[in-house]
């Protein structure tokens, strides 16, 4: 995060250092990435202080420019067969009961790594009975053959984001397409995916009007949950901070994906896309 950037308040977040420390020496000691500490995400301290992570598959290079994203990129490193064996042993030694795992982009792939992602599920399970999987993915470029690989493998919860408004994708997300990521989600919930679900940031310049719309728009294609946060601007070459939204706006919105039947909205500026990701699955059981 850029250290000049003045906070509101409501951003500033206390940061445990004994859990960082434990997971992240175990992430280097497994050659590892967590999408918690190449993003730079807030909630660092609450999340590994309760022992939870979001791993990132796939290398940590990606091969897309989204102008607010910390990932590096550039060309990306040879496939790691290893690495399915190696999360499914970090989830296991960290006691985990859900776990996120999300990939950068790789269109150098013939099937954007769908087949690394199904890997990674079944040896999770194989290794970790009780356990509940997420997977966050890119848009395999709109590939349905490799989303299908990736639905075989039955996660429990099925997380692709939209990011921000259609308006903004020329400036946020210049190689997606709000209509391709729209219809990945629609695909992934018509085959059968357990629960579909999706984020945006806000703070880019959107209106209130534009992100209402969006939210209707993945109500219309069967997403069941939504994770809507603030964007902070990582370092000073990344987009700027258009606004600092208020809390205010954020509990409009989760009023607003209530009454559209979303099943779980967690809205706040600090929510990011894994942010109380094991709530959802119980929020799920209970209905
Ligand atoms: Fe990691 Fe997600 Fe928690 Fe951020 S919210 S620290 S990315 S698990
Ligand atoms: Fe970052 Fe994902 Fe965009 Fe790659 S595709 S730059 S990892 S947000």
């Amino acid at each position: 995060r850029n250290p000049k950037q003045k906070l509101p308040p409501w951003l500033k977040q206390r940061v445990t250092a004994e859990g960082v420390n434990t997971v992240s020496s175990l992430m280097n000691e497994l050659a590892l990435n967590t999408v918690c500490q190449s993003a730079d995400c807030p909630n660092i301290g609450e999340c590994f202080g309760a022992r939870t992570a979001t791993f990132l598959i796939l290398g940590g290079i990606c091969t897309r420019h989204c102008r607010f994203c910390s990932v590096p990129k550039g060309r990306p490193q040879g496939l790691d067969l290893e690495e399915p064996e190696r999360v499914a042993q970090a989830v296991k030694t960290l006691g985990l009961k859900h776990t996120v795992i999300t990939s950068v982009t790789r269109d150098d792939l013939a099937d954007g790594g769908a087949g690394l992602f199904a890997a990674c599920i079944q040896r999770i399970r194989q290794l970790n009975h009780e356990i509940t999987v997420e997977i966050l993915v890119p848009d395999f470029g709109g590939d349905e053959a490799a989303l299908s690989v990736v639905l075989e493998a039955s996660p429990q919860v099925f997380n692709h984001n939209i990011e921000t408004v259609p308006r903004l994708y020329p400036l946020v997300r210049p190689e997606a397409i709000y209509q391709r990521s729209l219809d990945i989600l629609q695909k992934a919930a018509e085959y059968g995916a357990s629960l579909t679900k999706s984020g945006i940031m806000l703070g880019l310049g959107e209106t209130e009007q534009e992100v209402v719309q969006v939210l209707k728009d993945l109500a219309a294609r069967g997403v069941k949950a939504i994770t809507i946060g603030q964007y902070l601007q990582p370092s000073p070459e990344h987009l700027p901070v258009v606004e600092y939204v208020h809390p205010e706006y954020y509990k409009m919105y989760e009023e607003v994906g209530y009454s559209l039947g979303f099943l779980q909205v967690v809205s706040g500026p600090l929510v990011r896309s894994s942010y109380h990701a094991a709530m959802l699955l119980d929020a799920n059981k209970d209905d």
